[in-house]
């Protein structure tokens, strides 16, 4: 058993094929996907293809790159969240990398998901991008510990790494620990304990090795799976039943049923 921890299949490169995706994840043992959300106006459609497939679930985010729509707020993010098949909130976090000038307004909005995120006592999905150290701030002064999640697509240090982990946040490792040029990260995978580590694809983008530079999907998650045995040096079905386990504990769901809780948006909007 694998599961793909995060993945946007909504995305026009995917969702034409739903029914392909889903059958190779089948045929590559991946019995379990997130697909996570990356504003409002998609959301729907990441609802839909969760509530039409059981083995795949549901986040509700605004990515920190996204500027064209409507910004969120705590009340809708928990109104959206209390659906049952929503099992996150996110993505969310702080991109200094794609974007710059003043991001006042990438760090508030980060703030109002976590606020979020405690209000309806859901885990957080964190994108961080050459901005560890006021990520790491926001997570804390904003109680994040409480909920905590996953950082998504890891790529930093170990010592953010271990910061992340003492505020409760499980570490997710996606195609990059494949490629050639990733040595620092794959040392960082090496030290990352497998209890508090989970896999991903980011799919349709960073395919691995040797798919880089095709279209990813979740069945590929297998090859990242493969490569933590590698560099742990131990067996591929200890890190697939690890990663695996550590999802359905983060995101408090269990394999053969829909996560606990009833869609209620009065309760929700508290
Ligand atoms: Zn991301
Ligand atoms: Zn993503």
């Amino acid at each position: 058993m694998l599961v793909d921890s995060h993945c946007h299949i909504n995305f026009p490169e995917l969702a034409g094929d739903l029914d392909g995706v889903v059958d190779r994840m089948r045929g590559a043992g991946v019995t379990h996907a997130l697909c996570v959300s990356v504003s409002l106006e998609t959301f729907p459609e990441v609802l839909a293809i969760a509530q039409r497939f059981p083995n795949i679930y549901a986040s509700v985010g605004v990515h920190p790159g996204h500027h064209a729509g409507a910004e969120p707020t705590a009340e809708r993010l928990v109104e959206l969240a209390a659906h049952p098949r929503v099992v996150a909130i996110g993505e969310t976090g702080l991109d200094y990398y794609r974007e710059t000038g003043d991001l006042t307004w990438q760090r508030e909005r980060f703030r109002t998901h976590i606020q979020a995120a405690r209000r309806c006592a859901k885990p957080l999905i964190i994108h961080t991008r050459q901005a560890a150290e006021d990520t790491l701030e926001i997570l804390q002064s904003e109680g994040a510990s409480e909920v905590g999640g996953v950082m998504h697509c890891f790529t930093e240090s170990l010592p953010v790494a271990e910061r992340a982990m003492a505020m409760n946040f499980y570490i997710s490792f996606s195609g990059i620990l494949t490629f050639k040029n990733s040595r620092t990260l794959q040392d960082v995978a090496g030290k990352v304990p497998l209890k508090r580590m989970l896999i991903e694809t980011d799919s349709p983008y960073l395919a691995p090795a040797p798919y880089r530079g095709k279209t990813n999907e979740p069945a590929y998650v297998r090859r990242i799976a493969e490569q933590i045995s590698r560099i742990k040096q131990v067996d591929f079905s200890q890190v697939a039943q690890a990663t695996s386990a550590n999802f359905f504990s983060v995101f408090k769901v269990t394999p053969d049923h829909p996560p606990a809780g009833s869609f209620n948006p009065e309760a929700g909007a508290r």
